[in-house]
């Protein structure tokens, strides 16, 4: 039974509706001076924590809870008679619940101007020894450090006559550990992120150790292969437009392997914003797009992305920038899916596509977010890098050949181009018209990828005359170029940056071929 309750938080979502709704179960609140006087202000019966312990808030707030009378009623026992009998001896009753969020150290020092007597003043002290005291002893004690928790804990009070089950105490002490850890982790990059004189977090740096906080979505049957165990976890600072905050509206449970491709999909269908056409369609197969394509909607988009490789979007994982309607479901529903995603499926699409109950359909809203660390995995260690977030604009191209691109050509080789970041190196991409039309992946020399690309356009039948490619690093020898070209490029993409680019360039002008350079490099393995 939860007599008595201290409620201290920082952010006051939901805590006057919680307060009042223990309060009417007869729930004595305690509480901290600023959360105190929003639930006196508001008609809820509660006792400040100063007038509990008999010591007033002190040192501007930073000892405002640290006292026994808190954390003995919160610590004790309460099936061992000696700390029963310890707590009648000083006349402190016991803290069934602890409500507390911690002052906000992560959105302080996110603002530009924070000091680093700012980020230290909103170091939480109490709040966490607090969060500490009562998640160590969850076996008799309901601690709450999440507002979004609140209803689900009322919910069970209510029906179970004012008590909390032992799951969930566990499941909410286990939060806190992570929460605090999170915290506690932020606090550690952020000083070991000032530069030498202290005056402000020096962009760039890594810190000397690492503090990321990953939460576990779910475990899965298997990873890459069968014979590897598996889980996904979800970054907690993820935002809007992570794969990670994905909607599962049917389908099978997703495996290892679908959510690595889904997020290959997913990561290059967003960037295909600012083209005349609005829809793109991405089809990925083992990590690298099969075909990708703009139309005027959704339908169009996926049906010149099947064109690239038929045979090889079989199976695969397909995204969409745009909603999915009755159109383009009936299509999709013709094909064998591993993984449908969309910000959106109207009602028609999803009654079409309920009749594949196998095709997982994911949900996830178009964002700006993205991972700002990238990691990789080596032996005995990890590599972290900033993400590849750059796009290269039309401005940055710079044409190295006598000859100029047309209008049409330099939206192909954005175009081209875009799609060519989301291909694993050495990656070769054709195009014409907003749509791919042979991809080279994954091979250890350029050359080698520029053959399979056209070797692919020819077997889906598709022309590769007067089409444009993008080379996502530059061609070391002109016989790459001399493979593009043969294939029927006039028109080539690529960073530069080679010791022989006059080679190359002079290779163009010979073929008679426009060249730009991006200046930036897009290698992804
Ligand atoms: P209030 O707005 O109620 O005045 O303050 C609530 C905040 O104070 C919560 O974020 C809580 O974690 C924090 N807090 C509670 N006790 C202490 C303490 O003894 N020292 C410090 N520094 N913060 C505390």
């Amino acid at each position: 039974m939860i007599k008595q309750a201290l409620i201290s938080v920082s952010d006051k979502t939901g805590v006057l509706d919680f307060a009042r709704a223990l309060s009417a179960m007869g729930v004595n609140i305690l509480s901290t001076g600023g959360t105190a006087k929003l639930l006196a202000d508001n008609g809820v019966a509660v006792t400040e924590v100063a007038d509990y312990t008999g010591f007033p808030e002190m040192l501007d707030g930073r000892v405002k809870t640290l006292h026994p009378m808190v954390h003995g009623g919160i610590l004790a026992r309460r099936d061992f008679p000696e700390h029963m009998a310890k707590l009648a001896e000083h006349n402190i009753p016991t803290i069934d619940m602890v409500v507390v969020n911690l002052y906000p150290f992560q959105a302080t020092v996110a603002k530009d101007d924070c000091t680093l007597e700012d980020a230290i003043e909103n170091i939480d002290i109490g709040g966490p020894a607090m969060l500490r005291s009562s998640a160590k002893n969850h076996k008799d004690v309901v601690v709450i450090c999440d507002p979004t928790d609140y209803s689900k804990v009322l919910d069970e009070i209510k029906a179970n006559d004012g008590v909390v089950s032992y799951d969930t105490r566990f499941g909410l002490a286990t939060k806190v550990y992570s929460h605090t850890a999170q915290y506690d982790g932020a606090i550690a990059n952020y000083l070991t992120s000032l530069d030498a004189s202290r005056s402000h977090a020096a962009r760039g740096t890594y810190p000397q150790s690492l503090n990321v906080a990953f939460e576990k979505v779910q475990d899965m049957r298997y990873g890459e292969n069968p014979h590897q165990s598996a889980a996904f976890y979800r970054d907690v600072t993820a935002t809007a437009g992570a794969l990670a905050n994905y909607r599962q509206l049917q389908g099978k449970e997703l495996s290892f392997n679908n959510i690595a491709d889904a997020d290959a999909a997913w990561e290059c269908v967003k960037s295909m914003g600012g083209f005349d056409q609005s829809a793109a369609c991405v089809i990925v197969k083992h990590a690298n797009p099969c075909g990708v394509a703009l139309g005027a909607n959704a339908v169009e988009a996926y049906k010149r992305a099947l064109q690239t490789d038929p045979t090889s979007a079989f199976g695969g994982i397909i995204a969409f920038n745009v909603e999915v309607d009755g159109a383009a479901a009936t299509e999709l529903a013709k094909l064998f899916v591993e993984v449908l995603i969309a910000p959106s499926f109207t009602a028609e699409a999803k009654q079409i596509l309920s009749a594949k109950q196998n095709v997982r359909l994911l949900e996830i809203p178009l964002g700006t977010g993205v991972n700002a660390m990238d990691f990789k995995r080596v032996g005995g260690g990890l590599l972290v890098q900033s993400a590849d977030a750059k796009n290269v604009l039309i401005s940055d191209l710079k044409v190295v050949t006598k000859l100029q691109p047309t209008q049409q050509q330099l939206q192909d080789l954005m175009f081209a181009w875009r799609v060519a970041k989301y291909v694993k190196s050495n990656a070769i991409v054709f195009c014409a018209n907003n749509m791919t039309l042979g991809v080279g992946a994954g091979q250890m020399s350029r050359i080698d990828s520029a053959r399979i690309a056209s070797i692919k356009a020819q077997n889906a039948g598709l022309s590769l005359e007067n089409s444009v490619v993008a080379s996502d690093a530059f061609f070391p020898f002109r016989d790459g170029l001399d493979v593009v070209v043969d294939a029927g490029a006039r028109c080539v993409i690529q960073p530069g940056g080679s010791m022989r680019d006059q080679e190359v360039i002079d290779a163009a002008d010979e073929r008679g071929v426009v060249m730009l350079y991006t200046g930036t490099r897009h290698f992804r393995h």
